[in-house]
């Protein structure tokens, strides 16, 4: 983090701070204020990892018909946190899923199935049974 300026809070002046000592603070040269507004320049980029959620229910079912979700997921192989995006349409019967990199982009995982397959070898299969 590089300190590029420090300016009076009060008026907007540039404050020389190379005259401060450890008691005391340079005063403003126009106003007299002690406070002041320090700019920094961060060489980090921060990334705001978010998430969201669509759900499209029609309002005599039960289970929405397309749930689209995109979030934030850690994945364990790659000890981060990573991209989640994943689409179930019960419409069409599809379902999608991939899982990108946040720092290169790179897919990590992506697959495109029927949802009905996708059900078969999940736990909806032990649902179909019970019932
Ligand atoms: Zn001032």
């Amino acid at each position: 983090m590089n300190l590029d300026r420090t300016e009076c809070s009060e008026c907007g002046v540039e404050i020389d701070t190379s005259k401060d000592t450890e008691t005391s603070r340079t005063l403003c040269p126009a106003c007299g204020s002690e406070k002041r507004t320090m700019h920094c320049s961060v060489s980090e980029t921060l990334i705001a990892r978010d998430g969201i959620g669509v759900k499209a229910k029609r309002p005599n079912e039960k289970r929405p018909y397309i749930e689209d979700r995109s979030m934030p997921s850690y994945s364990y192989s790659r000890e981060k946190l990573v991209h989640r995006e994943m689409v179930i349409d019960r419409d069409n019967d599809k379902y999608y899923e991939k899982v990108t990199d946040y720092e290169t982009g790179e897919i990590i995982h992506e697959n495109q199935e029927s949802l009905s397959a996708h059900q078969n070898h999940g736990s909806a299969k032990i649902k179909k049974v019970s019932k």
